[in-house]
């Protein structure tokens, strides 16, 4: 099958594409119905098929003969720990642990929240929950007690599963007090919490709410697969959104299913019996399609990695991992790369291993700068590919499709939309805008199966913030343009989320925090350019008169409050003092003309702006910052 055909066929009859993909699972019932439109726009996928994700993922590989082949490999440098699952291994674990969670009265519908390091208990963990219906929702261990707490009152877990500590380097992390701090602050109160006990950090235990999760695993009786509709929901995936409070976005099992699978065959090019390496965090929607689900489910080896690009111990250490498990396909996020290529520029530890087990690299998060791009081909000798997606869409969007023929790849551009995705580009009146002309991307509607189409208990909050910016059309939230031949160019976000090493962060929730500071009159957070972080935030303050506080003094505190309340990984670490900030006449702060100084870009004073001169002050005061090559 060529690309070409597979997407002339996907945008004329999706409901006839997708029913072709859908007939190559192990559903309980077929779907006989494909597509459902509702009046609000979404969208049904398969709604009366009837599966279960856990038993695709597991089980039915098993069935398939690949019992003793192994599904998961854990490597593990921060502990010096290795493991590996074979596909019956793994099913007994997460038979068991499903078990356990059964005792404790977590049923279909049930919310279990998953705060966990990199360990193969968080995937064991997410299957458990998929296998007895219970929607789980991992929330990245680097987020503070505060966003911990915020998730667990939206998604309302009945359960928390965490572990003593993770690992950052040497420097031990431990979970359990952040995760006791959460539920002191959280207004739902989940029945227990199970604690994975690690060698390196011993958790204090509440009687009667914390469980030992070794000892209670142990005395578990294995459950099988429940059958649930495509409908039911698999996961909650909280990413910043434009204001403080994260959207829960939803995903469901039917759609994921057959769209994970047509990814990882058709655009990553995998097949069953290969290795293939997520590179990310169970934290992230990338650790749920490509550590997860989507490689298992097509029957390949998973490596999970509890480890970091450099450091852990040296910048070569993601070679090493690909000549070691012979792995055959992999996915990045461009700072990963940026970082080891700051360590390692000739690519000697690259030389140092044998990757000729690996096809080719696939990279998103962001945009992959072309200087990264070069590096990577050359060091490598490997196809490199752009592509991208959102957490939203839970796969991706654009893409070179290796696994079809007549795929092409085209290096500066996110590459073709996917079959399934009608990717346009709309002016701010919503008319369809030129070739080579920049504009909002939108995807026109239906969007294929494994998008979601809801969030968490707030279908109206998915409504307004997708589809009713461009009616008849998913609204991505990026801005860019298509060449003449339908190649994507992402230029970056069109509202105020900043993205921060590949994670999305929201300025509009820093701000609420930095504004909340006594010295503080007003504020604007901007995203700023970053040589290996792609992004970091930067406040610009307005101090409040006769504070007698300096520039050091507030930015130790509110370097210190973001820290707290955000967590480490927002690094937020620079505060500017300035004067006054640039607003239009109605007084709306000019973030975009702020963004556009920080980074040394041209730009036109808008129109609206108050004084001019304000323009100037801020140059002065930003003219230290290191600027986008
Ligand atoms: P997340 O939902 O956290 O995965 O973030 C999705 C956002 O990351 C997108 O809306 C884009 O702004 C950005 N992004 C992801 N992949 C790329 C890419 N290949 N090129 C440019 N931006 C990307």
């Amino acid at each position: 099958m060529t690309y070409q055909h597979s997407y002339a066929q996907s945008i004329a009859d999706p409901a006839r594409f997708w029913q072709n993909q859908a007939d190559s699972l192990a559903w309980y019932r077929t779907p006989s119905v494909t597509l459902q439109t509702n009046a609000d726009g979404t969208q049904r996928w398969f709604a009366d098929g009837r599966l279960n994700s856990s038993y695709l993922a597991l089980d039915r590989q098993i069935e398939l003969g690949r019992g003793e082949q192994v599904a998961l490999i854990y490597d593990s440098p921060v502990t010096g720990v290795t493991q590996r699952f074979t596909y019956s291994q793994l099913r007994d674990e997460v038979a068991r642990l499903a078990g356990l969670l059964c005792e404790l009265g977590v049923g279909k519908g049930d919310g279990v929240i998953i705060y966990m390091p990199m360990v193969p208990q968080a995937a064991m963990a997410m299957l458990a929950c998929a296998r007895i219906g219970a929607v789980h929702s991992v929330v990245f261990g680097g987020f503070a007690a505060n966003e911990l707490a915020l998730r667990i009152d939206d998604a309302r877990p009945a359960l928390v599963l965490t572990a003593s500590c993770g690992l950052e380097f040497d420097r031990v992390i431990e979970y359990k007090p952040l995760v006791d701090r959460a539920l002191l602050l959280a207004r739902h109160q989940p029945r227990h919490v199970v604690v994975l006990q690690r060698p390196q950090a011993t958790a204090a235990l509440e009687p009667g709410r914390d469980l030992d999760w070794e000892a209670a695993v142990a005395g578990a009786q294995s459950v099988a697969p429940v059958v649930l509709d495509a409908g039911d929901p698999l996961y909650i995936m909280y990413t910043s959104g434009t204001t403080g409070k994260p959207k829960g976005i939803v995903r469901e099992n039917g759609g994921n299913a057959v769209a994970l699978c047509y990814a990882m065959r058709h655009v990553y090019g995998m097949q069953a019996g290969d290795v293939w390496w997520g590179i990310s965090d169970v934290g992230w929607v990338v650790g749920h399609s490509l550590i997860v689900y989507g490689p298992l489910m097509c029957g390949c080896t998973t490596v999970l990695y509890e480890g970091k690009p450099i450091r852990t111990p040296d910048a070569a250490a993601y070679w090493r991992i690909v000549e070691q498990y012979r792995v055959n396909g992999l996915f990045c996020a461009p700072t990963a790369m940026r970082a080891i290529r700051k360590e390692d520029p000739h690519g000697e530890g690259v030389r140092s291993h044998d990757l000729s087990s690996l096809r080719q690299l696939f990279l998103a998060g962001e945009k992959l700068d072309s200087a990264t791009h070069e590096w990577l081909e050359r060091v490598t000798g490997k196809p490199v590919h752009d592509h991208w997606w959102q957490t939203e869409t839970g796969w991706p969007v654009t893409a070179p499709c290796v696994g079809l023929e007549g795929s092409a790849a085209r290096p500066g551009s996110s590459n073709r939309a996917v079959p399934g995705y009608h990717v346009q580009v709309l002016d701010d009146e919503g008319r369809p805008v030129a070739a080579n002309q920049q504009g909002a991307i939108v995807i026109a509607l239906p969007l294929p199966p494994g998008c979601s189409q809801t969030l968490w208990g707030d279908h109206s909050r998915y409504v307004q913030a997708y589809l009713q910016r461009y009616p008849g059309y998913y609204h991505t939230g990026d801005g860019g343009y298509l060449d003449d031949e339908g190649f994507v160019y992402i230029m970056g976000r069109t509202d105020d989320v900043i993205n921060v090493s590949g994670h999305r962060l929201s300025t509009g929730e820093m701000e609420d925090l930095v504004a909340q500071h006594p010295a503080v009159a007003e504020c604007a957070v901007i995203g700023v350019h970053d040589e290996i972080k792609g992004q970091v935030p930067l406040a610009l303050v307005v101090l409040k008169d006769g504070q007698g506080i300096g520039e050091q003094q507030v930015q130790a505190e509110l370097v210190a409050s973001v820290r707290e309340q955000i967590g480490a990984l927002a690094c937020f670490q620079r505060v500017r003092v300035v004067k006054r900030l640039p607003k239009t006449r109605s007084g709306k702060i000019l973030r975009a003309v702020l963004r556009k100084i920080a980074d040394g870009q041209d730009y036109v004073p808008p129109s609206t702006l108050d004084d001019v001169a304000v323009l100037g002050e801020i140059e002065q005061v930003l003219a230290g910052l290191p600027r986008a090559g």
